[in-house]
């Protein structure tokens, strides 16, 4: 005997047995595709209508191509934050002298043999300042004297030196400038990336961030899926 509670009762079993049959109908794929959505609209939080949209049209098309191209999309637009102002390099003053050092001393060629006092022509005995006869017995006897090309070298390279140490002076005093001046501009640039609009950029980068992560469980879901199908 029935009452019409149990009537109703076992009604509502069928209805539950019908509907654990539609569940076993589904494909294990149809099932992994739904975690799958479920994992992408997880890990994307509640933020973004559109990027959902676009996770179950990847899912339609069996793809976590789109979620990725959505994500680079996304990080696009992020990464329009201003940039870091650079920071100022110091520069170094170039010496400006490139005269090559010219003999500190030079030697005094002879006239006359220093010896026996005949004249003298060849090149060779003119720098021993003795003849060829009288350099058998006595040698040569060279003699030098300081280059004065040599002590205008040495000038015009202090000159130089000087003038470089001057113009490093200079460069360093505009970098210490620069320095404040970057310091200033860093300080800005912390401040603009404070506003409503970029604070909303940061966080969708964060976002796109997370979409990727989003795609490549997409992307693994259903190449489990079609594993398990095949
Ligand atoms: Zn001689």
């Amino acid at each position: 005997m029935t009452t019409p509670e149990g009537v109703t009762q076992s009604k509502s079993m069928m209805e539950v047995s019908h509907r654990l049959s539609w569940v076993a109908r589904r494909s294990p794929g149809t099932w992994a595709a739904v975690v799958t959505v479920v994992a992408v609209l997880l890990a994307m939080g509640q933020r973004l209508v559109s990027g959902w949209a676009v996770s179950i049209v990847a899912m339609l098309f069996g793809t976590g191509a789109l979620v990725l191209i959505w994500h680079g999309l996304r990080v696009r637009q992020a990464n329009q934050l201003p940039a870091r102002p650079p920071t100022p390099s110091r520069r170094v003053a170039e010496l400006d002298f490139s005269v090559p050092e010219p003999a500190r001393r030079v030697p005094v060629l002879a006239d006359f043999c220093t010896i026996c006092g005949r004249a003298l022509s060849n090149p060779a005995s003119r720098l021993a300042r003795v003849g060829s006869e009288c350099v058998k017995v006595h040698g040569p006897r060279p003699l030098s004297v300081l280059n004065p090309a040599y002590g205008e070298w040495v000038v015009s390279k202090r000159v130089a030196e000087a003038e470089a140490a001057a113009k490093q002076r200079s460069l360093d005093r505009q970098h210490d400038q620069a320095l404040l001046l970057h310091t200033r501009d860093v300080r800005r640039w912390e401040l603009s990336l404070e506003t409503p609009e970029m604070v909303r950029r940061r966080l969708v980068r964060i976002e796109g961030q997370r979409l990727a992560g989003a795609g490549l469980t997409l992307t693994a879901g259903i190449a489990a899926a079609q594993l398990l199908g095949s």
